[in-house]
């Protein structure tokens, strides 16, 4: 009974997209890729074939980085009503080789203060609420911290 009002009073969350793993137990959030058991392309989501060997030998899920590099962007000015502009939209290349898009968080919308390949970091903010009340989770990066 005190259990079930612990759970309730703590509001849930859930990723914005499924490669999001919000982490269990203080264990930080990160992103999971599928990767090709036959020749070990990596992707987002799922998928039947394999864009690069065209075999369906089938798919692991692998962990990836949450540090990478800021391969290309761009500021938006524009966008849907409610977003506030400018921000920063961005492609980020991890280490394993695959890239993600991801919106830039922390950084002036300056392209003198965002060099090509700056190490960037992985966060996640809540971003709304569901209509259940569940806090929706969404990834962004960041500039990484030096040290
Ligand atoms: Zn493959």
């Amino acid at each position: 009974m005190t259990n079930e009002t612990a759970e309730r009073s703590q509001p849930r969350q859930r990723p914005i997209v499924p490669f999001l793993r919000l982490g269990e137990g203080g264990e930080k959030p990160y992103l999971v890729a599928r990767k090709c058991k036959n020749c070990g392309a990596l992707y987002w989501g799922n998928r039947v074939a394999c864009a690069r060997c065209r075999q369906q030998s089938g798919f692991e899920e692998v962990r990836v980085s949450d540090r990478g590099t800021l391969w290309t962007y761009s500021i938006v000015h524009q966008s849907m009503p409610g977003i506030p502009v400018p921000y920063v939209a961005a492609i980020v290349d991890l280490p394993e080789g695959i890239s993600v898009r991801c919106t830039l968080v922390d950084v002036e919308p300056d392209p003198a203060k965002l060099p090509f390949g700056m190490p960037v970091e992985m966060v996640t903010r809540k971003v709304r609420e569901d209509k259940d009340g569940n806090e929706v989770i969404a990834f962004f990066f960041r500039p990484a911290a030096t040290s």
